[in-house]
C-alpha cells in the first residue's frame, strides 16, 4: 500500500512536533495554520506549507486537525472552504484536538450526511508538548474499529499508548476524564507544595520521597521542576484547561455523573484565569494556592500592568 498523504491543520504547540514526527516516519505532510513562522517551521522539517485548508486537503488521504477548541474544529471541518467541502471520497478525517464529545459525534454525522464517504475519528491526546516531541503520547480514539485499524501506523508514529475506546465521541469522553484527573492532581500537588514550604520542610527532598510512594504521579514527575522553580512557561495553558473543565463538567452532567472535586477544580482553574494566569502552564495552579495562603501579591509574569 502506498504511504498515505497527510494534510495537517493546526501547527501549534502540539501540532508542529506531531507533524514533524509523521515526516520523520516517512509520511508526506502538507500543512496549514495561522502563524507564518509555524508554516516556515514545517517547511524546514521537510513538509509543504499551504495558504488554506482547501489547498492542504486537496489530494490528501488522511486529514488531521489539531486546533484549539470546538469553534475552530467546526469552522475548519464544516466551513464553506473547509475539510468536508474539499476532501476526496474515502478520506479519513482525524480530529486530535480536545473538544466536547457531542462535537465529535456531530462531525461524524455531518460527514456521513455529506455522502462522500469521508470517515471520521476523534483521537485526542495526553502527554503534553514533551510527549508530542518525543512521540510518546497517549491517544484515545473514538469511531469505527476499521478506521482505527487503518490509522494504526500513523498513531504509532505519534504515541506509544493507542487505544480504541468505542464509538464516535468516546475518545473525547476519555480525554475529559483525563483532564479531570490531571486538574485535581495538579491542585493537590500545589497544595502539598505550599503546605510543605510553610512548614519549613526541604521541598526537593519532600517531593523526591512523595514521588516514590503512593502519592507519586506523572503530574508530580513532569511538573516537579515547575513547582520548584516557579517556571510556568507553557506547556499546557490554563486557558486550554479551563476549556477542558467546561467540557468535563458538561459531559458528566449530561450523563448524570456527580464530579464534586471536578467542580471545585473547574472553579480554581477559572479563578486562575480571572487573575491573569490564563497564558501560564497549568502547574501555575500553584499561584492560586499561594494567593489563598497569603504568599503572592502582584500580577502574573508577563501580564500587562
Ligand atoms: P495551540 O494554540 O498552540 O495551537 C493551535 C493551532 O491551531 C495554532 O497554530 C493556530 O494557528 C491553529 N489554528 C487555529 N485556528 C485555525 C484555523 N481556522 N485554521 C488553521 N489553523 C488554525 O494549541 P495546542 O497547545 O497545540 O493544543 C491543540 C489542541 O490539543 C487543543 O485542543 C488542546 O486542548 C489539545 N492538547 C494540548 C496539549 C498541550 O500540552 N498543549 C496536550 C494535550 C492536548
Amino acid at each position: 500500500m502506498p504511504t498515505p498523504r497527510i494534510a495537517w491543520i493546526g501547527l501549534g504547540l502540539m501540532g508542529s512536533p506531531m507533524a514533524e514526527n509523521l515526516l520523520k516516519a516517512g509520511y508526506p505532510v502538507r500543512g496549514h495554520t495561522l502563524e507564518p513562522e509555524k508554516l516556515a517551521r514545517l517547511a524546514a522539517a521537510g513538509g509543504e506549507p499551504t495558504a488554506s485548508v482547501a489547498e492542504a486537503v486537496r489530494g490528501a488521504d488522511v486529514v488531521v486537525t489539531m486546533l484549539p477548541a470546538d469553534p475552530q474544529v467546526e469552522a475548519v471541518a464544516l466551513g464553506d472552504d473547509g475539510v468536508l467541502a474539499h476532501a476526496a471520497p474515502g478520506t479519513l478525517l482525524i480530529d486530535m484536538s480536545t473538544v466536547a464529545p457531542r462535537t465529535s459525534i456531530m462531525l461524524a454525522e455531518a460527514a456521513a450526511a455529506a455522502g462522500r464517504g469521508v470517515r471520521v475519528l476523534d483521537a485526542p491526546v495526553s502527554g503534553g508538548e514533551s510527549g508530542a516531541v518525543e512521540g510518546v503520547l497517549s491517544i484515545m480514539v473514538g469511531g469505527a474499529r476499521e478506521d482505527f485499524d487503518r490509522a494504526g501506523p500513523l498513531f504509532r508514529a505519534l504515541g506509544t499508548t493507542v487505544v480504541h475506546c468505542g464509538p464516535h465521541g468516546s475518545g473525547q469522553t476519555v480525554k475529559a476524564a483525563n483532564q479531570l484527573v490531571v486538574a485535581v492532581n495538579i491542585q493537590a500537588c500545589a497544595e502539598a507544595v505550599v503546605f510543605l514550604e510553610k512548614a519549613g520542610v526541604d521541598l526537593p527532598a519532600a517531593l523526591e520521597v512523595l514521588r516514590g510512594g503512593l502519592a507519586g504521579s506523572t503530574v508530580l514527575e513532569r511538573k516537579k521542576h515547575n513547582f520548584l522553580t516557579r517556571d510556568f512557561t507553557p506547556g499546557f495553558r490554563i486557558d486550554l484547561h479551563h476549556k477542558d473543565m467546561g467540557i468535563v463538567t458538561e459531559a458528566a452532567r449530561a450523563v448524570g455523573a456527580a464530579i464534586p472535586l471536578g467542580g471545585v477544580a473547574a472553579g480554581l482553574v477559572a479563578a486562575a484565569r480571572a487573575q491573569g494566569d490564563g497564558g501560564l502552564d497549568h502547574s501555575a495552579l500553584l499561584r492560586g494556592v499561594e494567593r489563598l495562603s497569603g504568599m503572592v501579591t502582584g500580577t502574573a509574569p508577563g501580564a500587562a500592568a
